[in-house]
């Protein structure tokens, strides 16, 4: 039995669950708004064959607000939130199963907007343009923000290059090993210009033909898909799933530092306690990747402003990121606590700032 909303351990004040179905299409889904204390709540839309609306409730819960410190530590106007539809991807969708969420997403009359996500893609969320304006990442116009995995990869390889100014000393990766798990949209990018600054790759996927491409044209060694928690690295580089940081694999991951694109490594928060304690510097995710976020914030500032996609806007952004995240590292060493935890505390305190001026506003209004 799932537990209800408000006793659910991932219920942390959010503003707003909304459950959505429509009997027409069968649509099933659920959009969190956990915080528009700094603007519109941002956040993809996610199909997934859950097994329960239980574990889709716990989901979208606990997405939506690593949406709302993702878009604070990246100093974005924007709140968190996120939507999850019930039902398998490969089988289940239609576009008029887009149309009735986009139609659901209008409802909310612009506190949430919906993108693409796990199971959705650009062409579904073109769909439910169709009825409702407040839908992001789309291919076609002038705010158009298009493929975020170029930023997200050049933010992932700037913070390899401040991890290694930080342990080595060095100004680019010469003499440096990456284990890089997940060569895809971001892995693939991000491949190219590792190399590019000296570093030697071992790198695998589950995709052998792309994997032979990318390690061909990047000098690199190819390991199994599980001997990569063992490869002799200097950095680990997770661009494939989440929850690679777990009991399992700490043991096995002898790199000094972790620094990648996927979402939610660490499989639990003492996780990256125990890497703290054992002397690795962990980067933390959601500093590390968000570039894409950051693409797509651009295309909603064109879309408020009726401006256009602003390469030199997202540049500004991607570098005072950068800042925030050497803050995160100095931090980190000069207070002995864990990464994950500064990252924390830099946007609870900038979502609790905003909250607080919001709120002062409304008392003197
Ligand atoms: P993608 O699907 O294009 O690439 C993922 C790659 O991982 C694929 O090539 C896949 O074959 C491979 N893979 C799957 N299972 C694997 C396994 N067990 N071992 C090794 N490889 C495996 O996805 P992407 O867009 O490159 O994103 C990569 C990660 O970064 C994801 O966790 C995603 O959530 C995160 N992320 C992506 C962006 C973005 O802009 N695309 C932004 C932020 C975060």
């Amino acid at each position: 039995m799932g537990k209800t909303l408000f006793d659910s351990p991932s219920f942390v004040n959010h503003e707003g669950v909304h459950a959505v179905f429509d009997e027409k299409t069968g649509l099933r889904a659920i959009i969190a708004v956990h915080s528009t204390a700094r603007g519109p709540a941002v956040g993809g839309t996610r199909m997934w064959n859950y097994a329960s609306s239980a574990e889709a409730l716990e989901d979208v819960l606990r997405l939506s607000r690593g949406m709302s410190y993702k878009n604070a530590v990246a100093d974005l106007e924007m709140g968190g939130g996120k939507s999850v539809i019930i039902g398998d991807s490969r089988t289940q969708k239609t576009p008029e199963l887009f149309r009735a969420f986009g139609r659901a997403v209008d409802t909310l009359g612009g506190i949430y907007y919906a993108a693409e996500d796990v199971g959705v893609s650009v062409a579904d969320i073109a769909e439910a343009r169709k009825v409702t304006p407040y839908v992001l990442g789309l291919n076609d116009g002038p705010e158009a923000s298009g493929d975020p995995s170029p930023v997200t990869a050049e933010g992932v390889f700037r913070s390899t290059l401040t991890v290694a100014r930080r342990l080595w000393k060095q100004d680019d990766l010469t003499g440096l090993t990456v284990a890089l798990q997940g060569i895809g949209h971001v892995g693939g990018y991000l491949a190219d210009k590792l190399h590019a600054a000296g570093a030697r790759l071992v790198m695998t996927d589950v995709n052998t033909a792309l994997l032979s491409e990318v390690a061909a044209r990047t000098n690199a060694e190819i390991v199994a898909p599980d001997a990569i928690y063992d490869v002799k690295a200097d950095i680990y580089a997770p661009c494939a799933l989440g929850a690679t940081l777990n009991p399992e694999t700490l043991d096995r991951i002898t790199a000094k530092a972790v620094v990648g694109a996927a979402n939610n490594q660490l499989a639990t928060p003492d996780i990256g306690q125990r890497l703290f304690e054992r002397g690795v510097l962990y980067a933390p995710d959601y500093v590390v990747n968000g570039g894409g976020i950051i693409n797509v914030a651009s295309e909603l500032l064109a879309r408020q402003t009726g401006g256009a996609y602003d390469p030199q806007w997202v540049e500004g952004k991607l570098s005072r990121l950068m800042e925030t995240l050497e803050e995160i590292l100095e931090r980190s060493a000069t207070e002995k606590r864990p990464t994950h935890e500064i990252a924390d505390a830099i946007a609870e305190a900038r979502i609790n700032a905003a909250r607080d001026q919001k709120a002062e506003q409304r008392k003197a209004a």
